[in-house]
């Protein structure tokens, strides 16, 4: 591999370095964790870098199908040399822009929010004489007990209500353009271990057969999410689900009889645990200094490289690691960025070896929600460089670029 300080010094910093064989390796991990019938999403939103994509996709080993909520991120998606019939479009807020470029490019699985949302893709898909197939994503009244983020049985953008959904049955199989393929859950992110994952799927898969009996639409496909976990921007290991495929196979058989036939296609989800221990985050010091007895350490990127989702009234868990001589942690510091907003804080009061400016350090497991996922514009620092790496040698060395496009007005003066 080649080394964090080099690349830093031939590249700039701030600056990402993603490991293909990383996400080669995840990818194998997560096929061998699941059914051998399965089918796997990868969620693009945690990391829509066209390589990531192409080696997620259509790279080495199995393929993963593509979870996308944009054109955006279709547009990636296709460009890694996926096609457009294997991925699923999601998302609260599909507009009919976006619906006729996906249904024109040949998108043709759809997760539907509400009845409005499922009639949009309908009334688009009609237009232009095709068929959507509609999985209805499910906001479950209950949670397995052992859920600890609930994503469902409360108010949300995202889901029917599933006990409102038996009285819509008639309207939900009666949409022109439409066919109501089955059902879609995400009721979990970054799930605490495999036991509550379990827990998870098990109530999941349970509640799914219970729709389709009420419903009384037979499923042919139900994708029953994610929850699989990673570390963020914390050292430690992507955790081995080794008891993961024996309960769903034991679950599935007892709910889905045909499922190993394909009656329904059983589907699965993940970002972080795919990509998160590929990258890692390398950023500058740029300077120290001391405050009313604190220290802080100044990076050349904050909440506009990293975790800005996260950084906005929250402390981001991060620790860091410095790379080339390993010195002990022999201080407390606070990390931030070069923002001008008390809010630009990567980490409080964390453990640090000494520090100079100059010096780079290396935020470890950054590959999930880097870039795309941070504050990119605010202050308009330049995007950071993302460097990506196979077998020790560099593939690739880019960056996100902003423009303004005129739709009206002077551009040059
Ligand atoms: C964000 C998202 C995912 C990915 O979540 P991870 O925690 O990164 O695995 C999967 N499915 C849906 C519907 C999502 O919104």
């Amino acid at each position: 591999m080649t080394g964090y300080t080099e690349l830093a010094e031939r590249f700039g910093t701030p600056a990402y370095v993603y490991d293909l064989d990383r996400v080669a390796a995840a990818k194998r991990d997560l096929f061998a964790a699941l059914p051998e019938e399965a089918h796997l999403f990868y969620a693009v939103k945690a990391n829509p870098h066209p390589e990531l994509v192409r080696e997620m996709c259509a790279g080495t080993g199995r393929g993963c199908r593509a979870e996308i909520s944009s054109v955006g991120e279709l547009a990636a998606v296709l460009a890694a040399g996926a096609s457009a019939a294997d991925v699923l479009y999601t998302g609260p807020g599909k507009t009919e822009g976006e619906l006729t470029e996906a249904l024109k490019e040949g998108v043709r699985l759809f997760s539907v929010e509400s009845l409005g949302d499922l009639r949009r893709v309908g009334e688009t898909a009609g237009r232009l004489g095709v068929v959507a197939d509609c999985l209805l994503r499910v906001n479950s009244a209950s949670a397995s007990a052992s859920t600890s983020i609930r994503m469902t049985g409360v108010p949300s953008q995202f889901g029917f209500d599933s006990e409102t959904l038996p009285a819509l049955r008639d309207e939900l199989t009666a949409v022109p353009g439409t066919r109501v393929a089955g059902a879609h859950f995400f009721p979990l992110s970054n799930a605490k271990d495999e036991a509550s994952l379990i827990a998870e799927f098990r109530h999941t898969i349970a509640v799914a057969a219970g729709l389709q009996d009420e419903l009384g639409v037979r499923f042919r496909f139900v994708d029953i999410g994610g929850g699989f976990a990673a570390p963020y921007a914390v050292t430690g290991d992507r955790p081995v689900y080794g008891e993961l495929r024996a309960a769903l196979a034991e679950t599935l058989d007892a709910h889905f009889p045909g499922w190993r036939e394909g009656a329904p296609r059983i589907a699965f989800e993940s970002g972080r645990h795919l990509v998160g221990d590929s990258g890692t985050l390398l950023a500058g010091v740029v300077n120290l200094k001391e405050s009313r007895g604190r220290r802080f350490a100044i990076l050349d990127g904050g909440i506009n490289t990293f975790g800005g989702m996260s950084g906005l009234g929250r402390i981001l868990p991060v620790s860091v690691e410095l790379h080339g001589p390993q010195e002990p942690a022999d201080q407390v510091a606070s990390l931030v960025g070069p923002l001008c907003t008390p809010g630009d804080v990567l980490g409080r009061d964390i453990p640090l070896p000494a520090l100079a400016p100059g010096d780079v350090v290396a935020v470890p497991n950054a590959g999930a929600y880097g870039p795309t996922a941070s504050l990119l514009m605010f202050l308009g620092r330049p995007a950071p460089v993302e460097i990506v790496v196979r077998g020790g040698d560099v593939v690739s060395a880019s960056r996100i670029e902003h423009t303004r496009a005129y739709a009206y007005g002077q551009g040059e003066r």
